[in-house]
């Protein structure tokens, strides 16, 4: 008999009606039902049940899922895909066994590295090292593709712990989370960042004893640590008095404004973490169209591409493209598919190589489309994956985050 693993009232709210299909970036690419959001509940209920054993085949499927949500964006009956994945994920992983590459790719290459900002700026400085000739001929292909993500430079600088709004008295005060990779490879967005929020009339708090959100666990199927994440973050902001929590990183975002759900059955921090992430708020929806260097003109084409965990899960789509907009105005250019994922996915391009770069042709296709000269998003892993195919496409476009495209002077 195999344990539940996931909730049977939430998987049975999927009626079938297949309406999520043609949003689904998988399905999109293979035209198989099984990479298909309803073709994965169907699974993870067969599995829940035995009718299907763990292997290879079937969890290929859920690996191959990307977490995107797009999924729950279409959806009319409200099925929480979300949750289903990240417990499905969660039973796999403490109950099958999975092949040695993949082990150390998961266990060690990802989860000791990425939400430790210091084992992360070495792992920088080796691929730097690795992406020179000629050490770079003798890496394999997969090496190879993961060490095109890795970004030239990355300069360094961490968020001060107070940062005073322009003007005095401020509106109020905020917290920043200052994010694992964001801290390490864009330290500049994150100031740019502090500076939005403080033209906007905001104290900025960066309090010590911050983690990772804990995205990267919960999207890999280790909820446990996923919550120690969580304690250990609420933690550190409740003691202070604070309006919002702000960040500027759409798939930490998204794990932040769910901690409530993740704590659910922890009666001692259930009521703490609903608190939490009631205050939390992407950047985008935090300050007004009049921050930045509006007033600046731009002669530039602009795009802007939705980072997945902002566009799904938060349902953020509007205010960045009026920030964008108050900029770029008539200069603005929608971009076809702008909320089909790039394949970035957290670490989804370095777990499923082969789905990833399909989908980051896919989105290339469609920026080079646009004629742009400026790709906007909301997120570190989108950056990085949409860079590293312009590096091959076409290295005139510009990839920025929005706090680097709102505070960035365009007249050069
Ligand atoms: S997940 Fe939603 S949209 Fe997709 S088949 Fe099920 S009910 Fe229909
Ligand atoms: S999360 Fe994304 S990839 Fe996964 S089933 Fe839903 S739409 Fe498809």
């Amino acid at each position: 008999m195999i344990e539940p693993f996931i909730d049977e009232d939430k998987s049975l709210a999927c009626v079938h009606c297949g309406l999520c299909l043609s949003a689904c970036p998988t399905y999109l690419e293979t035209g198989n039902e099984n990479d298909s959001p309803r073709g994965r509940i169907y699974l993870m209920r067969a599995l829940q049940s035995g009718r299907l054993p763990m292997e290879a085949t079937t969890i290929g499927h859920i690996d191959r899922c990307l977490g995107c949500r797009a999924c729950e964006s279409a959806c009319p009956s409200g099925v929480e895909y979300g949750h289903l994945l990240e417990h499905t994920r969660d039973h796999i992983e403490h109950h099958h066994r999975r092949g040695w590459f993949q082990t150390l790719l998961r266990r060690i290459a990802i989860e000791q590295v990425f939400p430790f900002p210091r084992r992360l700026k070495l792992a920088l400085f080796f691929g730097r090292l690795m992406n020179r000739r000629p050490f770079i001929w003798f890496a394999p292909r997969m090496a190879r593709e993961a060490l095109e993500l890795v970004p030239e430079h990355s300069p360094e600088s961490r968020t001060p712990k107070q940062n005073p709004a322009s003007a005095q008295p401020a509106s109020g005060q905020v917290g920043f989370i200052e994010g694992c990779v964001m801290q390490v490879m864009f330290a500049r967005t994150n100031e740019a960042t502090v500076q939005l929020l403080n033209q906007d009339g905001w104290d900025v708090h960066c309090p010590e004893g911050q983690a990772c959100c804990g995205a990267l666990y919960a999207h890999s199927g280790q909820l446990a640590k996923a919550r120690a994440c969580a304690r250990r973050n609420i933690a550190a902001f409740e003691s202070q008095n604070l309006t919002a929590i702000i960040i500027n990183a759409a798939g930490c975002g998204s794990t932040l404004k769910e901690y409530g759900q993740l704590l659910a059955d922890d009666p001692e921090w259930a009521e703490r973490a609903t608190a939490f992430s009631a205050k939390v708020k992407d950047l985008t929806e935090w300050i007004s169209e009049e921050t930045g260097n509006g007033n600046q003109k731009l002669e530039c084409k602009v795009t802007y591409h939705d980072a997945c965990h902002l566009a799904h899960p938060q349902g953020i789509t509007l205010e960045p493209r009026a920030l964008v907009r108050a900029m770029a105005g008539e200069h603005f250019v929608e971009l076809n598919e702008a909320d089909v994922c790039c394949g970035s996915a957290g670490s989804y391009n370095l777990t499923e190589p082969e789905m990833a770069a399909r989908l980051q042709q896919r989105k290339i296709k469609n920026i080079l489309a646009t004629g742009a000269d400026i790709v906007v998003t909301t997120n570190p892993g989108c950056l990085l994956q949409i860079q590293a195919g312009l590096k091959k496409a076409n290295p005139k476009i510009r990839v920025m985050h929005i706090a680097d495209f709102l505070t960035t002077s365009h007249a050069e």
